[in-house]
């Protein structure tokens, strides 16, 4: 007997990739993030369009079982509370055609309306062990439904292979897995994201208005001030080096520490890590009239990690 397939809701080709914390998912082009908290075991985001929240995500991780029939029930509940006789109505049996992946277990699809209207689903993932619960929310009557299947069936829960994901407001780039996010600054004109591995520290910045901060200098004095405080205890060379078609800068620094550096031999001699060592790059887009920076303090083994991570990030579309 032919197995009935289930159609995967199309994605429109404007759509945007966002990524936090282990999820990625397709949004419509003018969501962005309003909520980022928490880590990867435990978190929410919401992303709002121009006029109203229209998707959150909360996630906790989960040793034990966990009953998701309860999760929904708890959570419409919550939605009605003090607005009895407003008429809120909810369904846990909410039909949406999302084909969900083989890991997902107790998948719990929900709906509510009250002045909006909200579709989504609950689950928990057996391979990164984390309880999601997602929904999409909109007018009642704006295809909310359909929009909410779209969103679901591009929605993962963790990363394939050793990199995480991240992207949000156009930026997005794979980082190695284990670095933990740190800290984030999220302003016009300048997107940073901070992360430690134990003793190894990432970042990762974009500056918008390359023009004028380039304005009355190039990138290497530029980036050289920018950076004085960080790269105090280090002797950093920057090679002209080609990416992604731009001119840019390879970024490398020796500690000057001596004892330092003392303290990595030491260890590398007992066959462990010892992050020493600036490793990075920095770049101009013109075509985004933005400035790019990654940099990382590790261990020179691990150099290649921000090798692909480099090249993981798109700065331009072709032909754009
Ligand atoms: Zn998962
Ligand atoms: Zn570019």
């Amino acid at each position: 007997m032919a197995r009935q397939q289930k159609e995967q809701p199309r994605i429109p080709q404007d759509w945007a990739l966002f990524a936090w914390q282990g999820v990625k998912v397709m949004v419509p082009p003018d969501w962005s993030p309003s909520a980022l908290t928490g880590n990867y075991e435990e978190g929410y985001v919401r992303l709002d369009g121009p006029d109203q929240p229209r998707l959150e995500v909360k996630w906790a991780q989960s040793g034990k079982f966990v009953n998701i029939e309860d999760v929904v029930q708890r959570y419409c509940k919550s939605l009605t509370k003090g607005r009895e006789g407003k008429g809120v109505q909810t369904s846990e049996s909410t039909k949406l055609s999302v084909k969900m992946p083989k890991d997902r277990s107790s998948v719990r699809f929900f709906s509510w309306r009250l002045d909006e209207e909200a579709y989504g689903a609950a689950w928990y993932c057996k391979t990164c062990g984390r309880v999601m619960l997602v929904q999409v929310l909109g007018q009642p009557g704006t295809g909310v439904d359909t929009l909410a299947e779209q969103v679901l069936s591009s929605f993962e829960d963790h990363p394939e292979g050793d990199y995480l994901a991240w992207a949000l407001y156009g930026f997005s780039c794979l980082a190695p897995k284990e670095f933990r996010l740190t800290g984030q600054r999220l302003l016009t004109g300048l997107l940073e994201l901070d992360f430690e591995n134990g003793r190894d520290k990432l970042k990762i910045v974009r500056w918008g208005l390359a023009n004028i901060a380039l304005k009355d200098t190039d990138l290497e004095h530029w980036l050289r001030k920018e950076s004085k405080k960080g790269w105090r205890n280090f002797h950093v060379i920057l090679e002209p080096t080609d990416i992604h078609g731009h001119e840019g800068l390879a970024i490398a620094g020796p500690s000057a520490a001596p004892l330092v550096h003392l303290g990595a031999i030491a260890l590398r001699m007992i066959g462990r890590k010892f992050p020493d060592v600036l490793r990075g790059a920095a770049w101009l887009c013109p075509q985004g009239n933005k400035i790019y920076h990654v940099e990382a303090l590790i261990d020179p083994a691990d150099e290649g990690k921000v090798a692909v991570l480099v090249q993981s990030m798109v700065c331009h579309k072709e032909g754009a």
